[in-house]
């Protein structure tokens, strides 16, 4: 079954198919929003109706010769370009290509899977666009006569990951586009974009998805059903990406024992026995710390509504309420609002790169307190 239409995003949607029914197509369009929402999609819909020679209400077709060649990477006059490690193979970024064309939905980018099949999980290499392959990759072909295809289309995911002298390279494309060319650029970082691109892209904003559009399309793909659908997908947090990554891990159930262990160890508040737990976890990688943090959020705000008289129809966990209410009822001055608090800086502060080990050391040390009805700042507990 195709999984390449549009999930949700009914306002772009929209717009898109209105450009298109129009003809008024801009020169260049960058698609941002939270990461797993459909950009990617949208970027790959929209190449694909401005080839298509049957267009359905502003929709590409999805069965005739362009579109066919589109939906399986191989259109010519459609380049799509990603962010790679600077000694990937011109056969593993064809096939990460090719899986996207056939679901954009699927993470395939170099950071969160060094290996495609997700046999290694983490990686320090820098992922980067330079400034030799927006030249080789899109500023060459772009300037190439149409092969057979109404537009030139170049697609630049996570174009946030273009380096200075790599920016400055493709802006001298978007100043001089030619006719019937179209770039796409999509990026969940828009403030990472330099002024003079955004300022010449059509600005499109994609929001998070909600709970009931993110089931349907995991049932959609089979990897579900009706119980344990909703659950992932409210752990998923507005993103079908992640949705369909915690559908198809063994991961997860394993990630649960990780934190619950990971709170009661730091409510005995043992220095020691803290520090082996957070080596290991920080040895598996700065990824899984991330969703280690991401399923300790989903544990904490289920906490947090079954602590006070809030409804329980909202517990993301429903298959851990007897473990989960046994932790509430065991400690009853615990402030779990501080505890969300402490697990929200601290995601944000490995965003930026903090170091894993001492952020987790001070995290721990952190619910600690809240567990006992204090307060402590993440910062200071790093500082010290
Ligand atoms: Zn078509």
């Amino acid at each position: 079954m195709q999984h390449s239409n549009i999930v949700g995003q009914e306002r772009v949607v929209h717009t898109l198919k209105r450009t298109l029914v129009s003809g008024r197509v801009a020169h260049a369009y960058i698609f941002h929003g939270p990461d797993g929402v459909g950009k990617k999609a949208a970027a790959f819909a929209l190449a694909r109706a401005l080839q298509c020679v049957s267009l359905v209400d502003g929709e590409a077709c999805n069965v005739c010769g362009p579109c066919s060649k589109a939906l399986k990477g191989l259109h010519p006059d459609i380049h799509v370009l990603m962010p790679t490690t600077n000694d990937a193979t011109h056969d593993d970024i064809s096939a990460r290509l090719m899986a996207l064309a056939q679901d954009p939905y699927v993470i395939v980018d170099f950071q969160r899977r060094p290996t495609l099949d997700g046999t290694a999980t983490s990686s320090n290499k820098q992922v980067y666009y330079s400034v030799e392959m927006v030249n080789e990759s899109l500023r060459r072909p772009m300037s190439f006569h149409r092969v057979e295809g109404e537009y030139r289309v170049g697609i630049i995911l996570d174009a946030d990951k273009m380096k200075t002298e790599a920016s400055n390279a493709f802006l001298k494309l978007l100043e001089e586009p030619g006719s019937k060319t179209v770039f796409i650029l999509t990026t969940d970082r828009i403030d990472h974009i330099l002024p003079t691109i955004l300022s010449r892209c059509q600005q499109m904003r994609f929001d998070t998805l909600s709970v009931a559009e993110i089931t349907e399309a995991l049932m959609q793909r089979d990897l579900v059903d009706e119980q344990s659908g909703p659950v992932i997908a409210r752990m998923a947090d507005g993103s079908l990406s992640r949705a369909l990554d915690l559908a198809g891990s063994e991961e997860l159930p394993l990630v649960r024992d990780e934190v619950l262990s990971f709170l009661r160890l730091s409510f005995q508040g043992r220095g020691d026995v803290v520090t082996s737990a957070v080596d290991s976890l920080s040895s598996m990688g700065r990824e899984h710390t991330k969703f280690f943090l991401l399923v300790m959020l989903g544990i904490l705000r289920d906490l947090f509504l079954l602590s006070g008289a809030q409804s329980t129809e909202l517990i993301v966990n429903v298959d851990q309420i007897e473990t989960l209410s046994k932790f509430v009822g065991n400690l009853p001055d615990a402030r779990i609002d501080y505890m969300i608090e402490a697990v929200e800086q601290v995601s944000y502060l490995l965003e930026r790169n903090v170091n894993t080990r001492l952020a987790l050391i001070a995290l721990s040390r952190v619910l600690s307190n809240a567990m006992r009805g204090d307060r402590a700042e993440i910062a200071l507990s790093l500082a010290s």
